[in-house]
């Protein structure tokens, strides 16, 4: 057992350090990334499930590292959290969404809501309320045309401190949508309770439910339990047409995917405006 302990450490020793070494490159370029402007947004289009109408944008972050191309949020989202950088990051993603609406409400197209993802971090300890009140106020924006996005482990994690501070957004005209829903442990007491407008039912129960039964009932369930607590429901990876057709048909009010459109850069957003509706 000894000697199978030892070869053990001798095989996974330098694969750890090579990871630990990678993991700290990334947090090192990640702390200059927003000076060097590489981090921007890309914007994915929601539909309204019966007309398929645009009713605005989630905003997601991406980063352009030098020499490596686009570094998925998937990735270097969670090593923000860990070391701290987070709330800079975040508040960079607020002001730019911000900014955003402001430009698009200049150029005519004012009704865009535009919804940004928040991470725990940000909720607890940045003071969320004062910076959306302030970037609201410098970009002249009404904050109803704000959504956050808060994933259901975040809110579930700490009720007692997360739901105070969502009711304050709330209260202020930003709108609160829970998203991956259906992945946390939220009771069905509490969801009555969270001050939330929107349910987003995660894309790994759209991707099943086509072939999966208990999956699809599952999704039928979120549907009509939003419907049940007058909360809109949002369904997140939308790939196909069969999908489309099974959401709209259970009464899903929103809609979200490569079906529709993939994460754009704002000014392809704002090309296929100018190209017409038909582009
Ligand atoms: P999320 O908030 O659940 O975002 C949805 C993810 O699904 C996005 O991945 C989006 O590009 C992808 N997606 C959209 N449509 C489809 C589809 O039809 N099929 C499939 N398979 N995927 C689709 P992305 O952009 O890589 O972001 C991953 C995660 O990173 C996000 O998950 C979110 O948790 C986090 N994230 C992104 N931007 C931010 C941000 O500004 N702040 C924070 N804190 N987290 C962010
Ligand atoms: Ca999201
Ligand atoms: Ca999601
Ligand atoms: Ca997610």
């Amino acid at each position: 057992a000894k000697a199978a302990g030892r070869n053990t450490y001798h095989f996974f020793q330098p694969a750890f350090a090579e990871q630990a070494r990678q993991r700290l490159e990334l947090e090192l370029a990640l702390r200059d990334a927003i000076e060097r402007q590489e981090l921007s947004l890309h914007y994915q289009t929601k539909v309204c499930a019966r007309d398929q109408a645009a009713q605005g944008f989630e905003a997601l972050l991406r980063w352009n590292r030098p020499r490596i191309g686009f570094v998925p949020p998937d990735s270097f989202v969670p090593v923000a959290e860990d070391c701290g950088l987070i709330g800079q990051i975040g508040a960079w993603v607020l002001s730019e969404a911000c900014r955003q609406i402001a430009r698009w409400e200049a150029a005519g197209h004012g009704w865009q809501k535009v919804a940004i993802n928040v991470s725990a971090r940000q909720l607890i300890h940045d003071d969320l309320v004062g910076m959306i009140r302030e970037e609201c106020r410098r970009h002249r924006i009404s904050p109803s045309l704000l959504e956050v996005e808060v994933t259901e482990s975040c809110i579930m994690s700490n009720p007692e401190q997360t739901t105070p501070i969502l009711a304050a957004l709330q209260a202020m005209g930003v709108r609160i949508a829970i998203d991956d829903f259906g992945t946390g442990h939220s009771s069905l007491a509490y969801l009555r309770r969270l001050p939330v407008d929107i349910i987003k039912i995660d894309k790994s129960f759209v991707r099943e439910a086509m072939s999966d039964k208990p999956t699809a009932a599952i999704v039928k369930t979120i549907i009509g339990l939003s419907k049940t607590l007058e909360k809109q429901v949002v369904a997140e990876g939308v790939e196909t047409a069969e999908q489309v057709d099974m959401l709209a048909r259970q009464g899903c009010d929103s809609l979200q995917g490569y079906f529709f459109s993939r994460p754009l850069p704002a000014a392809d957003i704002e090309h296929q405006w100018h190209a017409g509706p038909s582009a």
